[in-house]
């Protein structure tokens, strides 16, 4: 007996040799929280199912997977934009009190209710653009209370926001103010406190580090690579944003699941990456909102077949949007993906960036039924309105947590 059985519609399922892996005229049935048949209406074999829910013709697409976002946060960084538009300059900006540490300084003092409150908020903004699986770093703490405190308080905006969580943990996102120059002192603390204990409490799913001249060498960054192998933990990078560090052949060497921005990735980088089967994850709303010039080299990534996944990069300094359909519309306008390359790197190709592939990502039979339901014409689309209201429903392993009836 299946659970449930959505039919009177189309899915665009993301796999197979069709575009989007389309499929008009669908049924998908659904039985423990999982999909137990997709395909075409007149395939559909005899099973009874509890609930028939005929969807008037909308398209269902899987899920969308947030794979980079910086969700939560203390404050913002509202005012310090505003200075830098009347024409402050860095240097005025950092005497003002702005910066990361402004938001490191805000988040210290949050209580974790405070950050799940808040963050909630940009979730369910997230969650009515048909979100279903939203990965959150830590990295605003820098020190281990404020850097667990995110973390709990990410599993908790997934409960929240009836959203599927993925941590990161990012401890070596910044030099916290208190080590003056001590880089060594902090990173010795990110590689044999703060790893080590919030592997130990379950808090992550993976290691992330920022690899640039503002953060961290590539030298340190193998630490910290090192230390997350040595508590099994996958990492992933931010890498080749602002210079060419070698981040991404860095993370190619740790088996990275993915390496994010990649605006400055070299030949070799793309060649590492390709090699790993490390996925390139762009980051469109971040060079937008820097009115950055350089875009990452799409045309060498695609040509090498290395997997490209789009995230927001929600972060209240260089992304501040909780709109991944506008993240989908700049990978293609700004980056010129095409509408599918977009589309299927928020659902598919990020699945692989946070190595739920085989969970999520597509819809096919034994995945995860989490799902989005569409008021469209053609999967383009998703890609194609700004700030239109597209999503008519969402549903996280089989339950419907959006706009239709649970
Ligand atoms: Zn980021």
């Amino acid at each position: 007996m299946w659970d449930l059985l959505l039919t009177d519609c189309h899915a665009a399922t993301m796999t197979g040799a069709e575009p989007y892996g389309a499929i008009r005229d669908a049924a998908i049935a659904i039985a423990g929280g999982r999909i137990a048949w997709v395909g075409a209406a007149k395939a559909l074999p005899q099973h009874d199912a509890r609930e028939t829910r005929p969807l008037d013709g909308a398209w269902v697409t899987p899920g969308l997977i947030d794979c980079h976002t910086h969700l939560v946060f203390a404050g913002n960084r509202a005012r310090e934009w505003e200075l830098r538009a009347k024409g402050a300059t860095y240097e005025d900006i950092a005497r003002a009190g702005g910066g990361i540490l402004s938001t490191v300084r805000a988040t210290r003092e949050a209580s974790e209710d405070a950050l799940v409150q808040s963050a909630t908020g940009r979730a369910r903004a997230m969650a009515h653009q048909g979100v279903t699986t939203l990965e959150i770093k830590s990295g605003y703490g820098l020190d281990l209370e404020t850097e667990s405190r995110m973390l709990r308080a990410a599993a908790r905006v997934g409960e929240a926001a009836k959203i599927r969580i993925s941590r990161s943990f990012l401890g070596a996102h910044a030099l916290p103010p208190e080590y003056g120059d001590n880089r060594k002192a902090y990173v010795d603390l990110v590689c044999h406190e703060m790893i080590p204990a919030i592997a130990e409490a379950g808090l992550v799913d993976a290691v992330d580090a920022f690899c640039e001249t503002i953060a961290f060498t590539p030298a340190e960054t193998e630490r910290v690579f090192a230390a997350a192998r040595a508590h099994k933990l996958r990492v992933r990078l931010h890498a080749e944003q602002l210079s060419d560090q070698g981040g991404a052949a860095l993370a190619a060497k740790y088996h990275a699941l993915s390496a994010d921005h990649l605006e400055h990735l070299s030949d070799d980088g793309i060649a590492a990456l390709k090699q790993s089967g490390t996925v390139a994850v762009v980051l469109p709303c971040a060079f937008y909102f820097l009115r950055e010039t350089r875009k990452p080299p799409i045309v060498a990534l695609r040509s090498a077949n290395v997997p490209i996944a789009v995230a927001t990069d929600c972060n209240p300094g260089t992304s501040p949007t909780a709109s991944p359909l506008m993240a989908l519309n700049m990978a293609c306008t700004l980056y010129g993906l095409t509408p599918e390359e977009a589309i299927t790197g928020m659902t598919r190709h990020a699945a692989r960036a946070l190595g739920l592939e085989a969970e999520i990502g597509t819809l096919e039979a034994n995945k995860s039924a989490d799902l989005a339901i569409w008021a469209i014409a053609d999967p383009a689309e998703l890609a194609y309105w700004i700030g239109a209201d597209l999503l008519r429903g969402r549903y996280l392993k089989g339950r419907s947590v959006h706009g239709t009836k649970p």
